[in-house]
Parts: structure tokens; sequence; C-alpha cells
């Protein structure tokens, strides 16, 4: 497939287990639209509880060989994967941008920064290396080692169907686990395609699985009792219900959440790369991204002068099909989050914010099915507005007024979300400050999407994480890997006769 050429397979979408792509067998499917026409292109199967079995069983079966197969050569399998999805870098776009919407370069981005994980995966010999201590008591020594959890599943949203999906499996598959990935129900396409790359790498069966499904299929895998640790990403409530139910069976548990991101704009930015931060940073994927800025925080004069500038970028963005071009914005994943989105739009004049550029009701043309709304920017948004607590999740920026940095800093921490925030300043000290006081677990000076690389990890603080470890980078690897100690001596060390009081190093 061409960079261009659009995704049009009309085939119905349903599991992989066990190395082969099954047909859905509950009976149960889900329409999968293609969101810049309104029209529905395929269907996706909905697992029901036994077929959520069978792709566990077949992780199972599968686990012990891949556990024991040394790092390296799972090393290479993924070195493989990663030459295959280079290779259908654009395929995989395409399709992302069928089924979500994203623009076709947004989607390109997204397969790439799912690329750099697979390649950190690569490096797994090296982050596996355990501690060795020589004689930690006479003739005795230590080391750690860090071995595989067994069963684990990754369940992802909508918003990023190749990326978030390759925050977990590369690094789940390189620790030595075998693992179920139930996709998003909206854009279940891409974990398929890349199920049959990892198969052509050379992956043995069983080892990766996708369930398609929805609640139904989420449950069954934290209620299974081979499902050793689960890895979630998608909105809070439903992560705090994962993370919930997960302690309830004593699970292993990462449940990313929703978001609220800030942009903290001081007097002394450059006003010019402010406007394109905040205008890529907001409209980009039609603020469908869980580091979306959604608020801007302006702080002194600095509001008088960029609100003009901002209004007439968000007037004249280029809401298109995601796959031409010139597009800047594209549609909606679907009808229900429009209705959701504009439903905002019309809360937030009746809460008595100014609507400086309204775009409801969109139609774009000769897509007038399609799910658009434009870009749309309201000033003098209040904390105790509903449109300033709530993700809206769609491409509404909301400006708030700040009389001076320590307010603006106090509006941030005081949020429930603590996921992604940025601050624009020529300052340095008062860059440095930001950076230490604020309650955001990934911060971006002058960077408006501070995305941490693949070695690094992601998460973010308050109710955007619950559980402990962040996703990929060392921290996946931790999340994956359970340590075990090993002491050891031998018989020529070991003094005669038993000991009753506790040891300690002689
Ligand atoms: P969602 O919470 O609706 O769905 C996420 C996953 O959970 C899907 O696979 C879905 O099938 C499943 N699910 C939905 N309802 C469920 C239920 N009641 N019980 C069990 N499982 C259920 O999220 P979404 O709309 O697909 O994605 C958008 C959300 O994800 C936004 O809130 C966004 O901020 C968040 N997100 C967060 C991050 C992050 O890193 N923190 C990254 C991407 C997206």
């Amino acid at each position: 497939m061409g960079a261009t050429e659009s995704f049009t397979s009309t085939l119905d979408i349903g599991h992989h287990v066990g190395g082969r792509d099954v047909p859905g067998a509950s009976g149960r499917r889900q329409a999968v639209y293609n969101p810049a026409t309104g029209a529905v292109a395929r269907h996706v199967a909905l697992a029901d509880v036994s077929e959520v079995d069978a792709a566990v069983a077949a992780a199972k079966k599968a686990f012990p060989a891949w556990a024991d197969t040394p790092p390296i050569r799972r090393a290479r399998v993924l070195n493989k994967f990663l030459g295959l999805m280079n290779e259908h870098r654009d395929t995989l776009a395409a399709m992302i941008t069928a089924e979500h919407g994203k623009v076709f370069s947004d989607a390109q981005g997204e397969v790439s920064r799912g690329i750099d994980i697979i390649e950190f995966a690569c490096g797994i010999p090296q982050l596996l290396k355990g501690d060795y201590t020589d004689q930690v008591s006479t003739g005795i020594d230590n080391w750690t080692m860090r071995q595989p959890l067994g069963v684990v599943a990754g369940v992802t949203p909508f918003n990023f169907p190749c990326m978030v999906p390759c925050w977990m499996f590369p690094v789940a598959l390189a620790t030595g686990n075998t693992f179920v990935l139930k996709p998003s129900e909206r854009d279940p396409s891409a974990a398929i395609f890349m199920a049959g790359l990892l198969r052509e790498a050379g992956l043995p069966d069983g080892v990766f699985n996708v369930v398609q499904g929805d609640k139904v299929a989420v449950d069954a895998l934290i209620e299974h009792r081979d499902v050793k640790a689960v890895s979630f990403v998608g909105s809070t409530p439903i992560a705090h219900y994962i993370q919930e139910r997960c302690a309830h069976f004593g699970k292993r548990v990462q449940a990313l959440g929703g978001a609220k991101n800030h942009m903290v704009v001081m007097p002394d930015a450059d006003l010019e790369q402010t406007v394109d931060a905040l205008v890529g940073a907001g409209y980009g994927s039609a603020g469908e991204r869980c580091m979306a800025i959604s608020v801007a925080v302006l702080v002194g004069d600095v509001g008088d002068r960029l609100i003009p500038l901002l209004a007439e970028r968000a007037r004249t963005l280029k809401v298109k099909n995601g796959m031409e071009a010139d597009a800047e914005m594209g549609p909606i994943v679907t009808k229900q989050a429009l209705e959701r989105i504009e439903g905002y739009i019309g809360l937030g004049v009746e809460e008595g914010a100014q609507l400086v550029v309204d775009g409801r009701g969109l139609k774009v043309p000769g897509h007038e099915d399609g799910f658009f709304t434009g870009g749309t920017l309201f000033d003098h948004v209040t904390p105790a507005m509903r449109i300033y607590k709530e993700e809206i999740f769609g491409p509404v920026l909301s400006c708030v007024r700040a009389k001076d940095f320590a307010e603006a800093v106090q509006l941030v921490n005081d949020h429930e979300f603590g996921n992604g925030v940025a601050c624009y300043t020529r300052d340095g000290h008062i860059a440095r400050e930001f950076a230490r006081r604020i309650e955001v677990g990934m911060v971006g000076i002058n960077v408006p999407i501070p995305v941490p690389m693949a070695w690094h990890g992601f998460g973010g603080w308050k109710r955007s994480l619950f559980g402990d470890t962040h996703a990929y980078g060392e921290e996946g690897v931790r999340f994956y890997t359970k340590q075990k100690s090993v002491m050891q001596r031998w018989a020529e060390s070991t003094a005669k006769g038993a000991e009753f009081a506790m040891p300690t190093a002689k």
C-alpha cells in the first residue's frame, strides 16, 4: 500500500489466538466506522468468556518455552518484528486514519513512537542483567535475577491503536511473558495487523494473542486466575475500576487514566512559538490525545496579546479527511464522541465562559456525514466550571487567566489530573521552579507535548495513573518481571553446627 492509499477492507475483524486469526464465535459484534465518511466500514467481534479463556490457555501453553528462551534470542525475534513494522509503517498509519480519523502524518508519527519501544525492547539482554555481590558474608554470594510473570494482559484505548499496545507488549514479550491484548473496539484493525507481523517475525504460536471485545472480555481477563498482571490505558473511571478489580484478585496492575493538561504561558514567552504550540497540542489529533493541551493558563497581560492570534488560527484550521495531504485536523472517532464534545461546548456557554471560536456544526464538503467539528476556543474559563474540571477529549481549548506564576502553579496543582503539563517562558529560573514545584508526571519546558522517549517511561500523577509503575522504559521492565534474590555458599565455606540466631554478616 502506498503512503496515501486508504485502508478500505470490509473484512470483519476477529481474534488472534495461538498464532492464527480466528473469527468471533460469540454472536456479538460491533460496527467499526470510518469517521471521515460516517459509514460503517466493517464489524469487530466481541469476545465472550470462553473466547478469552481460549486466548489465555494459548498464552499459558506458550509460556514455559518462551520464558526459557535466552533473552538475546527473544530480542532477535523482536528485531525482525522491528524491521517489519518499519516496512509496513504506512499501511498501519492508513489503517489508523481510516478507523480513528487522525491525519495520516500524525498516524505515521504514532507508529514511529510505537516502533521506538520495540527498539528499546531489543536491548533486553542488557536490561535483564541482575545485581551480584561477591562475599555478602564470608563464603556467601548474593545475586538477583528478574523473571517473567507468566500470562499478562493489556487493555488499550481508541486514541493510539498502535502506539499504546506498543507501550506494553514489546517489553512484556522481551522479558519472557506471553501476552493477551484487548484493543479498543472502535479501531481494532491495527492490533490484528501487528499480530500477523509478529508471527511473520518468527514469534512462537500463542506468545501474543488478541481478543477483541468490550467490558465482558476485560472482566474475564481480570478475573482469570492465569492472568498475572494487567496493563490498562484509558479513561479515569475505568482505570480506577481496573485497579480496584485487580487489587481484589491480588494482581499486579498499572492503569493509566485521563488528563486535563495545562500550558502555563508566562508574559515573556515567544508569542509566535506559543501560538504554534497551543494550536498543535490543542487541536492536533482533534484533541483526542491524553497529552493534548486542553487548558492554557495565561499569566499577567499575555492573554490580551495571545487570544486574537489563537482565535485566528483556530478559525482557519484545515479540518478534512485525514488522508488529504494538507489536513491539519481530522474527524472525531464516533458520532457519540462528537455529540459529547459539542455538548460540553454548550455547557461552557451556559457556565459563562466566553466562546471566542465555536467549532460546532462544521460540515466538510464531500464528507457531510463525517463526524467533524471545528476547533473551539474559550476564554475566561474559571476553575469552578465543568469545562475546566472534566476531560472533554476533543478540540476545545479553554483559556484561564492567572495574575502571576504562583497562582498558575497553584491552579495546575489543584487539578485532580496530573498527566502532562507545559510552561512557556524564556526565564531559566521560572522554568526550573516550574519543573520542581509542579504536581504532574510529565513536564515540558517550551515543549508542548512532553511524551517521554522509549527508555524514560510514561506516566502521570494523581488520578491520571493508578498503580506504582509507569509504562515502558525501565519501569516497564520492572512491571513485567519479579525479582528473585539468590544466596549461595558451598560446603567448604560452611561452618559446622546449627545456628539459631538471625544470620548476620560474618
Ligand atoms: P475507555 O476507558 O472508554 O476504554 C479503554 C479500554 O477499556 C477499551 O479497551 C475499552 O474496551 C475498555 N472498557 C471500556 N469500558 C469498560 C468497562 N466498563 N469495563 C471494562 N473495560 C472497559 O477509553 P477510550 O475512550 O478508549 O480512550 C480515551 C481515554 O483514554 C481518555 O480518557 C484518555 O485520556 C485516556 N488515555 C490515557 C492515556 C495515558 O497514558 N494516561 C493514554 C491514552 C489515552
